[in-house]
């Protein structure tokens, strides 16, 4: 079992690299902590903020000279999220002011889209064009017609100003493609989801189950430190994986499953747990309705069934399942984040939901705590105007428990050929890069072909970019207000991000942006502050604080209002479900049609000389968005694929060396990889990580470095219950050079 200190060092690796690289700025040293700074004998101005670099959200302070550069990041010790320590990305994210190939001023297209020709404007030629079109299409079409995808800390200005404009067709990726099938499950089983970050006890728990989930590679700040303080308390960790992961290593259990079988898995745990008695009877009486079915519905799920299918042995089975059992309450099937795979991945989270009810973790120390909000008020606007037509319009009966608009449904509705109800005639795009993020990427450049108006917001010339008509750069999060940080947690909170300098270039804030179009628009009434500071200034005076404090101290942190963080014993619970109780039997699911119960489908298999693709998260970067980040690079410029030495052995491929990659379409990477040979991959698997072979020549850092484990996707398994795009159907095969020559087995 490793101890804290390595499991630290191990996910915090990218660290140590930081302190000692000189990157691309000579002296900036990056240091972790803000007595560390306190002992640099340097004059240092320092302002709040909290990282946009990751979801996290952690909040730090920014150090600048006493001649305004900015220097460092480091964590703010009253912080719930970071608890005065940021990760090497977020330690990293002074790289993103500096890039050199940032957006410097709006531009607008001036040939044929794909030819990436365009000259500069200035702020208000751009947003006439942008306001003018907007409203050319909403006369002809409809408001409706226009979708806004979004990401990021400013997607709450784009809706604002999407809403006023009459659109409520606005989708965050992150739904559709990653988060969403969670979300809906434990909506369904618990009448709420799990928040961002999760509300997993994992400083408490004595038994952690991790299925698919990077926790390590995807550094969640506070996350990883509780489980390196669990790791030191001894928690038992089970991890399922085809992979051996960093959370593999630190773990008593490591069931390398086949990959698309973890129903049966699941299936097999909640039979061993119910039929031996392991359950928390008192929880499920209590708590929960549709017991007697799951238990009939479970009755012939036995470890043995699940060996032929997991690969996983039946002792196995069994004895991971009493360390659940042994440890519950504190217990945490983990709900993962990214867990769009297969598309019965809804399925699988209820199964998770489930296995976690039965354990009686939700409410529980060690299980799933209950987490607080800070209410800020709202500055007073005009009621928004009913859309006339939703998403859900395009295709009637479609996706019918998704809850937010996703994101590929509106790319069909973008196609004619389709035949849409409406047609969506106009993208607005903020800092998401769709053409990584969205799964089968063709289908995104046949809508993108039929579009009147796509406009991207961004800080840097993503692949997104080269496809507007007009680009509207955005300042990175260092140059910017945003809105103050509210997340769940233990205690409610709040944090400040502001400006640690002017923005570069001709760049502007999100806020800026949007109020600027709301201008143009004649919607300015839904931005009545002028500048954001001011909005801020009246939102901290209303809650009895206000911006000077705020930027004196970062966060705030408050109590709860009761003692309330678990249930109390035999504390009379209403759970937010049809019935009021933990719905372990979903009848919301049988109504709209499908399992109430979770099931296991085989999925279909690689066939003779393909592996299937697995592509997970490095801790040093945050998908496609840090690739160029002259800090981040310096630690890991491009991505290997795993092989695993069977297989290399078959193929005769060696360490080191470069391949291409060519999926089960025929679709062959544009950019070579480098052959990873380990045995911590299953031999009917490669593994890759997200985020590399960019495109975009613009992006000079990271412009052809490793290959883009997107475009290897083309075949997407559709969710159908909430239209998440399962994206781990997809097959592999190696290919040695580009003219087509395969390696020959
Ligand atoms: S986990 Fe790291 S990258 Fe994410 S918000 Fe925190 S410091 Fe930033």
């Amino acid at each position: 079992m490793a101890n804290r200190r390595q499991f630290i060092k191990l996910s915090f690796m990218g660290a140590g690299v930081l302190a000692v690289s000189s990157g691309a700025y000579g002296a900036i040293k990056l240091l972790s902590s803000p007595e560390e700074v306190k002992k640099l004998k340097v004059d240092l101005i320092r302002t709040p903020t909290y990282c946009e670099v990751c979801f996290w959200k952690c909040a730090g302070w920014v150090y600048k000279t006493s001649d305004g550069k900015i220097w460092k990041i480091v964590g703010n010790d009253e912080d719930q999220h970071c608890n005065g320590r940021f990760c090497p990305r977020g330690t990293g994210g002074v790289g993103m002011y500096y890039d050199e190939d940032r957006l410097k001023t709006p531009m607008i297209r001036v040939k044929e889209r794909g030819k990436q020709v365009f000259r500069e404007a200035s702020w208000d030629e751009a947003l006439d064009l942008v306001a003018g079109k907007m409203k050319e299409i909403s006369s002809k079409y409809g408001a409706e017609s226009l979708a806004l995808y979004t990401h990021g800390s400013g997607s709450t200005y784009f809706t604002n100003l999407f809403k006023a404009f009459g659109s409520s067709n606005i989708a965050e990726p992150s739904y559709a493609q990653c988060r969403g099938p969670r979300d809906e499950a434990f909506l369904a089983t618990f009448g709420e989801e799990v928040y961002s970050p999760e509300i997993t006890d994992i400083r408490d728990t004595k038994c952690l189950v991790l299925i698919g989930s990077h926790i390590g590679e995807n550094m969640h700040n506070g996350q990883i430190q509780e489980m390196s303080d669990a790791i030191d308390k001894g928690v038992t960790i089970i991890t399922v994986d085809p992979r051996f992961s960093t959370a593999a290593g630190k773990s008593r259990f490591w069931l390398p499953i086949k990959p698309s079988t973890d129903i049966a898995l699941l299936l097999a745990w909640m039979h061993e747990i119910i039929y031996n008695d392991y359950y928390d009877k008192k929880y499920v009486e209590k708590y929960c309705s549709g017991f007697d079915k799951l238990k009939e519905h479970v009755r012939d799920f036995t470890p043995e069934w699940a060996y032929g299918i997991t690969t996983i042995k039946p002792d196995l089975i069994r004895k991971t399942a009493k360390e659940m059992a042994d440890a519950s309450p504190a217990v945490i099937v983990h709900p993962g984040r990214h867990v769009t795979w297969y598309g019965d991945d809804t399925q699988r989270i209820r199964a998770i939901a489930i296995l976690n009810a039965l354990l009686g973790s939700w409410g529980r120390r060690g299980g799933f705590y209950r987490p607080a909000k800070y209410d800020v008020p709202s500055a007073k606007i005009p009621k928004y105007p009913d859309p006339k037509k939703t998403w859900m319009d395009a295709f009637p009966g479609k996706f019918p428990i998704a809850s937010s608009p996703v994101s590929n449904a509106i790319i069909d509705a973008s196609i004619p050929e389709n035949k849409p109800g409406f047609l969506i005639r106009g993208w607005f795009i903020n800092g998401t890069n769709l053409i990584s993020s969205i799964p089968d990427q063709a289908n995104t450049l046949k809508a993108i072909q039929n579009l009147d108006l796509i406009v991207s917001v961004d800080t840097m010339p993503m692949e997104i970019t080269g496809w507007a008509d007009v680009i509207l750069p955005e300042c990175t999060y260092l140059e910017r207000y945003d809105m103050l940080r509210v997340s769940p947690h233990r205690k409610p909170a709040i944090a400040l991000r502001m400006p640690a300098a002017e923005p570069k270039n001709n760049t502007r804030s999100g806020y800026n942006i949007a109020r600027g179009l709301a201008v143009k628009l004649g919607l300015e009434a839904f931005f009545p502050f002028e500048k954001q500071e001011e909005l801020l200034d009246w939102q901290l005076k209303q809650t009895g604080s206000s911006l000077e404090e705020m930027v004196r101290i970062g966060v705030k942190t408050f109590g709860r209002e009761a003692d309330d963080l678990y249930f109390s014993e035999n504390e009379n619970v209403t759970f937010s479900t049809d019935s009021g109780k933990i719905e372990l039997y979903s009848k919301s699911f049988e109504q709209a049609g499908f399992d109430p119960l979770p099931k296991y489908v085989a999925h279909e298999e690689p066939s003779d000389g393909y592996y299937r693709l697995i592509y997970g998260r490095a801790p040093m970067h945050t998908f496609g968005r840090t690739s160029n980040n002259p800090n981040l690079t310096d630690l890991m410029h491009e991505n290997t694929v795993w092989v695993n030495p069977k297989v290399s052995k078959v193929w005769g491929l060696l360490a080191g060396q470069y391949i291409w990659l060519k999926n089960q379409d025929g679709v062959i990477s544009n950019f070579k990889i480098k052959v990873r040979i380990t045995e911590r991959i299953r031999w009917d698997s490669v593994y890759m990580v997200h985020g590399f072979g960019h495109s975009q020549k613009q992006m000079k850092r990271c412009f052809g470095k490793g290959a883009s484990d997107t475009q290897m996707i083309t075949k997407v398994m559709t969710d159908p219950l909430m239209g998440g795009t399962g994206m781990r159907g997809n097959f592999v095969t190696f290919v040695t050079n580009k003219s087509e020559q395969e390696v020959v087995s």
